[in-house]
């Protein structure tokens, strides 16, 4: 497998949540005293298997995680782990074990799985802060419209693709049915006219439906007027969060159309 660009593909909920179970069970071995090497050695076994299959088997986090194990760090401190001949574990201030009286040695599955914990929480997947996130809810013409532009940190050309992507489909749809050619503001009012829409956004027998369609009618309208046509001409900035709240109300609208046309017999 090739290392994952995060970028264009970024963690599943499921990847997510076993990187995220395999930290916190890192963190409970390290709870008691005596860092229990079998379950240690399971989960290096287990973390190591789901790191190279996450992020690919030459990736750095994956090289990382080896190299904690393989460059045995030095214990600093007065309290230092210990493993004696029978086996036993332990942390103390001299190396005398407790449990049998013999002489230990300086043991390293503590401090190794500190730096393997570290190498895990370095790489930031954990953080919900991931710019793109957001995008997995899309609606996915939205999001092929946009996705690119985003990425590529041109908001104001992201959020005029994805307001642009839906008046084509709505322009397409309602030539389909109608035989005009109609665009932007005049093409909304007709499409969703009040007195005898194209596309019905609501149930129009009652006050409340007739309501809800205007006011979509309203969005609809005012997104070409107020946001496609502005963004389309001028070199409007937007940043990252302004971007994402204009995405957000396409994608309402695409999924709201979408929703219509599957109730609009053509
Ligand atoms: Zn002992």
């Amino acid at each position: 497998m090739e290392n994952r660009d995060l970028w264009l593909a970024p963690l599943t909920p499921q990847e997510r949540s076993g990187l995220k179970e395999a930290w916190e069970k890192g963190e409970q071995l390290l709870k008691p005293p005596i860092v229990l090497k079998q379950h240690y050695k399971a989960w290096n076994q287990r973390t190591f298997e789901m790191l190279k299959s996450v992020f690919g088997e030459t990736s750095s986090i994956v090289k990382d995680f080896e190299e904690a194990v393989q460059v045995i760090p030095k214990q600093h401190g007065p309290n230092k782990f210990y493993s004696c001949p029978n086996g036993h574990q332990f942390g103390s201030l001299v190396p005398i074990c407790p449990h049998c009286g013999k002489r230990g040695r300086e043991d390293s599955t503590r401090l190794i799985l500190m730096k393997q914990i570290q190498v895990l929480c370095a790489e930031g997947w954990m953080l919900p802060a991931d710019p793109l996130d957001f995008f997995d809810e899309f609606d996915p013409d939205i999001r092929q419209a946009s996705l690119p532009r985003f990425k590529d940190e041109h908001y104001a050309d992201a959020v005029s693709a994805a307001f642009k992507e839906i008046e084509t489909q709505v322009k397409n749809e309602f030539k389909k049915r109608e035989n005009q050619d109609l665009y932007g503001t005049a093409l909304m009012r007709k499409a969703f006219s009040e007195k005898s829409p194209v596309f019905k956004l609501a149930d129009l027998n009652t006050e409340n439906g007739r309501n809800i369609h205007k006011g979509f009618m309203f969005l609809f309208t005012g997104s070409m007027m107020g946001i496609r046509n502005p963004h389309g001409h001028e070199n409007l900035t937007l940043d990252l969060a302004e971007a994402k709240h204009f995405l957000y109300l396409a994608d309402l609208l695409m999924k709201k159309f979408k929703e219509a046309l599957g109730k609009s017999s053509p």
